[in-house]
């Protein structure tokens, strides 16, 4: 089969590979129907996190299965099936406590853009439709694996509930499907912070009410006019630096909360800051498998479309024309089909 490889930042070829097979007794071997570039990709890309020797990438997939092993029951060879990023058991403690994402037998995935792809623990991360699904329904079948499933969570940790404020910080994949998510936990008022004209537009029809294109403490003071002086309920971080870090903790009002799902690079909080604020904090790889069949099934009744967020499609062998365009800023998100 063929996949992507990363040799070094800027540099992923798509390369023939090992066919992937089923290893242990709770493994699938699925064949990919479509896969996708990651934000968080992009930082290994970009040199910001180190490449290492040459490996496959990709941790967002929806596809056929192809082959389970003997302990695999929940789906059948010929099923359409969404997983998570994250593997899990889904029988361990932390499972049935709804935290998969921290699994005691969780393995991440990394290995998605590619033909084939082996899932671990796929007796507990995949989850089979009834039916195959339409075409036009599968990108957003493949946002519900990742970038969905975050923003949803990102949601619920920063505690969005019906008819309160909610500020979103970052407008990429994540951001624009945690606008979807505080629109459908009933957030009356959803101020995106964004700087680019077509996401704004984005996030508007995904249920935004304002925009704030400033930044910085001019992007906080704007966000508190909004806000009756105090801050919002509920903010989603959903880039992972410092600086959108600070924007969030500083967008929350006094007992509001802040959901960060932005994988951090040299984020420090300040304690002392963090105690004055009375903001809660909680963030953290989404436990996506929790929410799929919720997700699954506000896609396939059409309550939600998070595969608007993708605004490049390319066949799976132009891989590499799909990091350039998300790292030029070309693209949002790129969709991979083989
Ligand atoms: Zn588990």
């Amino acid at each position: 089969m063929r996949g992507a490889v990363i040799h070094a930042p800027g540099d992923v070829r798509f390369e023939n590979l090992d066919d992937p097979k089923v290893m242990e007794p709770t493994d699938a071997v699925i064949r990919t129907v479509a896969t996708c570039v990651c934000g968080s990709d992009l930082w290994p890309y970009r040199g910001l996190e180190p490449v290492g020797d040459p490996h496959p990438m990709g941790h967002e997939y929806v596809g056929i299965v192809e082959e389970v092993g003997s302990e695999v029951a929940n789906v059948r060879p010929g099923q359409f099936v969404v997983g998570s990023f994250a593997t899990s058991d889904n029988t361990c403690v932390n499972c049935l406590n709804g935290w998969q994402s921290s699994c005691l037998n969780r393995e991440f995935m990394s290995t998605c853009q590619a033909d084939y792809v082996r899932i671990p623990n796929a007796h507990g991360t995949l989850v089979a439709t009834d039916e195959h699904p339409d075409a036009e329904m599968v990108p957003s079948l493949l946002a519900v694996s990742d970038v969905m499933g975050t923003g949803w969570y990102a949601a619920l940790a920063a505690e969005v509930k019906p008819g309160s404020t909610a500020v979103v910080v970052g407008d990429g994949a994540v951001g624009l499907c945690g606008v979807i998510a505080a629109k459908e936990l009933g957030a009356e008022r959803i101020i995106a912070m964004s700087r680019h004209a077509s996401r704004q537009k984005l996030a508007l029809e995904f249920g935004a009410t304002d925009i704030v294109a400033e930044r910085g403490d001019e992007g906080i003071a704007r966000v508190k006019d909004l806000t009756g002086g105090i801050g919002a309920d509920s903010v989603l971080e959903c880039v992972g630096t410092a600086d959108s870090m600070r924007q969030a903790l500083h967008s929350a009002r006094p007992g509001g909360n802040v959901g960060f799902v932005g994988v951090p690079h040299e984020v420090a909080i300040d304690g002392e800051e963090l105690f004055f604020s009375h903001v809660g904090l909680r963030g953290g790889p989404a436990p996506v498998r929790r929410y799929l069949p919720d997700l699954i099934d506000r896609v396939l009744t059409g309550r939600i479309n998070p595969g608007k967020v993708f605004d490049l499609s390319l066949p799976l062998d132009q891989v590499a024309e799909g990091y350039r365009a998300m790292d030029e800023r070309r693209a949002v998100k790129a969709l991979l089909k083989p």
